[in-house]
């Protein structure tokens, strides 16, 4: 979960997601649906479903053992390099450095390598690694590269990295003289939604959809229905608002559109629902899905990420 978002975010859901998933088995045993659901707010779904994949790796072929070298944690769904390093050497001890950008950073402006000064990126990385392994704490893998990233993430800074207060100056040969990484650029987007809500038989409702399952973007995953267009005369502008995924900035309008005009503003699905209000929480609702309610005050939710979750580097 703390893979590219935030700490204050985390915290609460990972405690629902320990109470609803006390042990592997049960994470592999729910239903992708039920583990969305706990996962919503969070972003980057794909991290849930190749979670509960491992899961039911490890539970059906592997006799509930978790495996414990990095070589072995790869063949699992969703664990590459990264991961594998940070769960080997935190939790089993193995002497493995963990890369991520931070630690990327922190090792190459430690040794003056720029990317401009090597035979391309591949050579570099390679290097870093290399450099990376032979900084480690045989004796505290763990600590050490949590150490590191934590640096990364909090001294040696993209921009601004804090060299008088780094506890590497005396090695480090770039000391805060190093070219500076581009920042991504981010695109903006508008986006029109509809918010339907009728009095059900028992309870408020609200429509709507589920996205594809081919999706490349949050598949499967449930949001308002989409207007047809950014106007929309005769509704009512229930409110504006940014919401941010990945590289775009949206500029959000939100409508509230009567029931028997849905055919008419918004754009055809054939994956729509009429979800009572108390029970939001079972569906694996989209960031902005959940923005949406919790501002109108329609439900009580977790709270979600008010821009991309950043990555750590
Ligand atoms: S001295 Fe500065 S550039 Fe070098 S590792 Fe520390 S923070 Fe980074």
């Amino acid at each position: 979960m703390l893979q590219q978002t935030r700490v204050a975010v985390v915290e609460e859901r990972f405690v629902d997601f320990l109470r609803n998933f006390p042990a592997i088995e049960d994470l592999a045993q729910a239903s992708e649906q039920d583990v969305l659901a706990l996962w919503s707010g969070l972003g980057y779904y794909r991290r849930a479903r190749m979670l509960h994949q491992a899961a039911q790796v490890v539970t059906n072929e592997l006799g509930g053992m978790v495996p414990r070298t990095a070589l072995e944690l790869r063949s699992l769904p969703g664990i590459g390099a990264y991961t594998s390093a940070a769960i080997a050497s935190i939790a089993f001890g193995e002497a493995v450095a963990v890369i991520d950008g931070n630690v990327e950073r922190v090792v190459q402006r430690l040794a003056g390598w720029g990317s401009t000064e090597r035979n391309g990126q591949a050579e570099l990385l390679r290097n870093t690694e290399q450099l990376a392994q032979v900084l480690l704490d045989p004796m505290r893998p763990g600590d050490f590269n949590q150490s590191m990233m934590e640096l990364g993430a909090t001294v040696c800074l993209p921009r601004n990295p804090m060299c008088m207060v780094c506890p590497l100056r005396q090695d480090c040969i770039t000391r805060g003289e190093h070219l500076t990484p581009p920042r991504a650029r981010m695109r903006s987007q508008d986006a029109a939604y509809a918010l339907v809500i009728r009095n059900g038989i028992a309870n408020r409702e609200v429509l709507l959809q589920q996205r594809g399952a081919n999706e490349t973007v949050m598949p499967g995953m449930w949001e308002l229905p989409s207007l047809r267009s950014m106007e929309v005369p005769g509704t009512a502008l229930r409110m504006t608002l940014k919401h941010a995924i990945m590289q775009v900035n949206y500029s959000v309008r939100i409508r509230t559109v009567f029931e028997e005009d849905v055919e008419e503003f918004t754009v055809s699905s054939t994956g729509r629902r009429w979800v009572a209000l108390h029970s939001l929480d079972t569906l694996p609702l989209t960031g902005l899905a959940r923005k949406v309610l919790r501002r109108a005050h329609l439900a009580e939710l977790a709270t979600i990420p008010s821009e991309p979750a950043p990555a750590l580097n």
